[in-house]
């Protein structure tokens, strides 16, 4: 049987080979009906080529189709020889200055730091070293197939976007022209005819769906035979295919390998060969075989013409590759060709009926299209622009087909937006033409449909099918920070119009993760298992870099700036209208100040760690101080809804919960919560979180009374009653017997304390403190070396990137440290430099618990080396920006002070265990800020400023009756000479000294200027407010602009809280202050 049927097939050959090229071209020349002719000629030899048994015979087909039936459409084209014909065209050709080299998997590719535009622009190894970017701060890595080289894309490159080969003559100019003048004429009739029929041919046999049909070709063969052709998936492993092709089809296991090889390579094998029976018997036995766990593989019998005319087909689309190779008019004329509109309207050109097939096709045929459309659509600058829209046109469907087919996304078309969106000019036009943004998000939306009964996300008891699905979804996240990797330089107003669309959708987005997987103490017990929690922090994590840069765009248009803050709020008290059941409101009262608030302890109720919208708009706050809207159009912004109280709440919950965990409160949670506080901080996360939530504080106290604020703190560490009751400490360590309590409460005050010392003295972002990118930068820098030296690598990992994977070290690491070469260990270490340990922050806010102790002994250490004194006093800071200067006169606010006085007063009784040694170490860094704030002020003091930061007045009053206390100041200096405090002399003696030096200063200054300031009253929103503060506390100091416009107090009614007011005035409700607090929460906008 084999032997004859090799016999026959050697005859065929033969009758083949004897086929003219040239006559066939010269009668198709002449044909009246070129489709017709071309169509008959290959449903006659093309299954005469292919397919013609069980085993593939590649060689022999190559030969054959390229004489009979490739030639004659070369001859066609040319119309001539095409030995000579070609190389005519391609003498002929001006070629593009784009490289486009398509790489294949594990090929080097190089990117510049200096001068990509982002990332992905990357070159081939030879543009690359024909390329000044060799001499700069490269990147290389190892392509995984796919994606072409960026040479001669102008867009691609800040700088030298050409290596020496593509390089443009002098003589010429990159301005576009139309490559078909290179053209002759009747060669573009011919080429628009030839690519047409083959191009459409092609598409319509790899999109053909009936079986003993074909499109516009006559079955020609008598014989029916077929082919069982076993398909590739995702879901079964190699074994399982391989032992059941041996049952299936009986053959050796050696077979058996080579076909499964071939399936997961090409994407398709025919395993068996022969009349529809017997494939059909051989497709049953795979499918009952298979489908027992999962799906069953696919497995389909087709008819040997039709694998026939789809050999060709990938056949024809790779030789229309290679032939618009030669000539950019050729090239140009193939993608007018594809996206040609055909007579069905939309989506009837042949580029977007490949597209939107995609999912369907195996493997092999996916490869050969996109190949063909990277050098074809990608390389000509006029109809990437229009490919580009289709694809965004269909870009919800082609992103659902992705998540529904279970090839990975680098064998999706869907993978091609890297190459499209990444193009600036392309990507802004898709956003204002298309509304590609806002289409990102909804079809991410869609297809993210588990919710609880608020809205949000809700990822608990994910089946496989769903956390598969979850998984290809975040590949859109990737889409949206294409799109938004290059920021626009200028803003039409479509395209502001379109970007707050997109931020609308966005914003939707982050509503539904507003209070996701909210977590509520587990007493008694411990858990039985431990929650889900790695989902929604991945969407967090993937979002991260999406939502700063969500803030950038913003960053640079004040009028999208002002709508994005608006509409942000809006969503933030459509989170938070209202209140939960249980949320009684209740008045907390401490040292004359009462406040209205609700009763909510982090312990008993709810909390959830993700507050995505709070945070954006901690963000959007801080840029209006950075980019001073706030102080140019304070009318047009929202300040008035602006509800303190709301704003801090939840992630003031989310911090306290963090500081319960480290009181060991949240034990039985298990590892999950452990987990999930961890990536909060994380240096992946934190810039989003963390950070982000103590910007949020540091607003809401800059808005609001800090004694106010600082009782409602209190209320949540769930410590209020220890500090508002006199004498509780005492009673408190006598009657609580129980340690672990004590203990618990311990930690507490401890990391309340810390989180005050954070929300004043984290103020290196721009916007909160009059300080710039650099010295944010610097900062961590310094931070991290004060741990120990380190290796470049190590740092590089301590430090968050950005979008374009900078972290910005390279360029201020040689102010802050030397390098110490590598000595025999083998690796070079940055050390710090000395005079930069003046900048050290003991209560840095990215330590780790062990990279602050560990930052403290280093630092305690070099002082004893260098003959100091040991004492870590706070480094001075920057000044903040006015929109957050209030925010210091939470130092020397009343409720501070009672609280420093209460922990000191412990201190002084060290009456057994009820305080602790870090609680005081921590009171003593916060008095040292103090006296730092005041001293400076003092320093920058000028005629038109009063000092109203009176921090040494304040604590060197003593208590009022019925107490009677001492005076902080009396307090410290008995402390000074306290046995058990042996450790803490140094930095005492600091505190006395520094409030010696300010008392100089203080009496050198001219008396009028330290002017006691009477109160006013004045009526705003029906609040009373007094205040004790008219003129600026601070200076401001801000580059090239004279005076800054504050809103001020009397005049502006916006403003509930002048932000350069005194925080020791008392804010009195004239109403019931259970109003005040619904009226913050429930007023609607606008
Ligand atoms: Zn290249
Ligand atoms: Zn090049
Ligand atoms: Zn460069």
């Amino acid at each position: 049987m084999a032997a004859e049927l090799e016999a026959e097939v050697q005859a065929i050959d033969r009758s083949l080979m004897e086929c003219s090229a040239e006559e066939i071209a010269v009668k198709w020349l002449q044909a009246s009906d070129l489709q017709k002719e071309v169509y008959q000629h290959l449903a006659y030899y093309v299954p005469k080529i292919y397919c013609r048994g069980p085993n593939p015979a590649p060689q022999r087909e190559d030969m054959l189709a390229q004489q009979v039936l490739l030639g004659p459409m070369e001859w066609y084209l040319c119309g001539e020889d095409p030995a000579f014909g070609f190389p005519k065209l391609e003498q002929a050709n001006k070629p593009s200055h784009l490289c486009g080299r398509v790489f294949k998997v594990g090929e080097p590719t190089y990117s510049c730091r200096d001068c990509a535009v982002d990332p992905t622009c990357v070159l081939c190894m030879e543009c690359f070293l024909g390329s000044i970017h060799r001499e700069h701060r490269y990147r290389m890595t190892t392509s995984g197939g796919g994606g072409f080289c960026d040479c001669g894309d102008t867009e691609a490159w800040k700088e030298g976007p050409y290596c020496q080969k593509h390089e443009l003559n002098t003589s010429e100019t990159a301005e576009e022209e139309d490559p078909l003048v290179h053209l002759p004429e009747d060669m573009v009739a011919r080429a628009y005819n030839i690519f047409a029929i083959t191009f459409k041919y092609a598409v319509d046999i790899l999109t053909w769906e009936k079986e003993n049909e074909l499109p516009g070709l006559e079955m020609s063969e008598k014989s029916d035979t077929y082919y069982c052709m076993l398909f590739n998936d995702e879901v079964h492993t190699y074994e399982q295919v391989i032992y059941t092709l041996q049952k299936a089809v009986n053959c050796t296991q050696k077979e058996a390998i080579g076909f499964a090889t071939t399936v997961d390579r090409d994407g398709r094998r025919s395993v068996r060969y022969g009349d529809f029976q017997y494939c059909d018997q051989a497709k049953s036995v795979i499918v009952r075989n298979t489908s027992r766990q999962t799906k069953p593989l696919k497995v389909q019998v087709m008819h040997s013409s039709i694998v026939a005319h789809q050999s060709f087909g990938l056949k024809l689309l790779t030789w229309l590759g290679s032939v618009i190779g030669y000539s950019d008019g050729l090239r140009r004329i193939l993608c007018q060709v594809g996206l040609q509109e055909g007579p069905d309207g939309d989506n009837s050109s042949l580029v977007d009926k490949l597209m939107l097939y995609d999912s369907k096709l195996w493997k092999g045929a996916r490869n050969v299209y996109h190949q063909l459309f990277m050098s074809s659509l990608l390389m000509d600058l006029k109809y990437k622009k229009l490919f580009a829209i289709r694809f965004a046109r269909n870009y919800e469907r082609l992103q659902s087909d992705f998540m529904k087919d279970d090839h990975d996304r680098e064998f999706s078309i869907a993978d091609l937006s890297i190459q499209i969106f990444t193009v600036p000019s392309l990507a802004r036009m898709l956003i204002t033409e298309e509304n590609l943004m806002t289409t990102i998000i909804k079809t991410f939306m869609d297809h993210l449909r588990h919710r609880d009964i608020q809205g949000r996300f809700q990822f608990e008891r994910y089946t496989a099918l769903q956390a598969f699905k979850f998984r290809r979804v975040q590949s859109l996240i990737l889409d949206l920070k294409y799109v938004l990797i290059s920021k626009p330089t200028e803003w039409s107003d479509t395209l502001r119009q379109k970007f707050l669309e997109g931020f609308d959708a966005f914003l939707e987005l982050l509503k539904c993760m507003q209070g996701m997987d909210p977590i509520t103490r587990q007493v008694g017990q411990h858990i039985e298992m431990e929650p889900e929690w790695e989902a929604a922090f991945t969407l967090q994590m993937k979002l991260t870099l999406v939502i700063s840069m969500m803030q950038d765009w913003c960053a640079l248009d004040e009028k999208v700036l002002i709508e994005a803050y608006k509409k942000c709020l809006t969503v933030l008290m459509q989170c938070h209208s209202g209140f939960t059941d249980g949320e009684q409101p209740i008045v907390l009262s401490m040292c004359g100040h009462s406040v209205e608030t609700i009763r909510y302890c982090v312990s008993q109720e709810k909390v959830s760690i993700h507050l995505p919208v709070s945070r954006l708009l901690a963000g959007l706050h801080v840029l209006l101080s950075k980019t001073e809207v706030a102080y140019k159009f304070p009318e047009l912004l929202p300040l008035s809804e602006l509800s303190p109280p709301m704003l801090i709440e939840h992630p003031l919950r989310c911090l306290v919960l963090c500081a319960q965990v480290h009181a060991g409160m949240w034990r039985r949670n298990g590892f999950s919560l452990v987990n999930q506080i961890y990536y909060y901080h994380n240096v992946k996360c934190r810039r989003e979180m963390f950070d982000k939530d103590i910007v949020m504080l540091q607003t809401g106290v800059s808005m609001m009374d800090p004694n106010h604020f600082l009782m409602i703190m209190l209320s949540r560490f769930e410590l209020y009653q220890i500090f508002s009751t006199p004498d509780y400490g005492k009673r408190f360590s006598t009657e609580n017997t129980n340690k672990d309590v004590v203990q618990q409460n311990n930690t507490l005050i401890e990391e309340m304390l810390y989180l005050i010392i954070m929300i004043v003295g984290e103020r290196f972002s721009p916007g909160i403190g009059q300080v710039n990118a650099t010295d944010e930068i610097k900062r961590e820098i310094i931070h991290q070396l004060s741990i120990r030296p380190m290796a470049h690598s190590e740092l590089v990992k301590a430090l968050p990137e950005d979008e374009n994977r900078e972290t910005g070290m390279e360029s201020v690491i040689e102010e802050v440290a030397c390098f110490k070469k590598p000595g025999l260990t083998g690796r070079g270490l940055y050390e710090l430099k000395p005079e930069c340990a003046r900048n050290f922050n003991l209560y840095f806010y990215h330590f780790s618990r062990a990279e602050q102790s560990k930052a403290e002994e280093a630092q305690r250490k070099l002082r004893r080396q260098n003959r100091e004194d040991t004492a870590l006093p706070p480094p001075a800071l920057p000044p903040f920006c006015p929109l957050f200067a209030s925010l210091v006169n939470i130092l020397q606010s009343d409720v501070m002070l009672c609280i420093m006085g209460t922990i000191l007063q412990w201190a002084v009784e060290h009456n057994g265990y009820a305080w602790s040694e870090s609680m005081l170490q921590r009171v003593l860094h916060l008095l040292g800020m103090a006296l730092q704030e005041e001293k400076q002020h003092l320093e920058n003091l000028s005629e038109e400023n009063v000092v109203t930061f009176t921090f040494t007045q304040k604590i060197s009053r003593p208590g009022e009756a019925p107490n009677n206390s001492p005076s902080i100041l009396a307090m410290l200096e008995t402390l000074q000479n306290a046995p058990h405090l042996e450790v803490h002399k140094d930095m005492i003696r600091w505190i006395l000294k520094t409030f010696n030096a300010i008392k100089k200063l203080r009496e050198s200054s001219s008396p009028s200027s330290v002017a006691e300031t009477e109160g006013t009253i004045m009526e705003e929103q029906g609040l009373t407010w007094q205040h004790d503060c008219r003129v600026p506390v601070t200076k401001t100091r801000l580059r090239g602009r004279g005076k800054l416009r504050l809103p001020g107090c009397a005049g502006r009614k916006s403003w509930p809280r002048c932000p350069r007011c005194s925080g020791t005035s008392s804010m009195r409700t004239k109403s019931s202050s259970s109003r005040l607090w619904r009226s913050w929460i429930l007023r609607p906008l606008e």
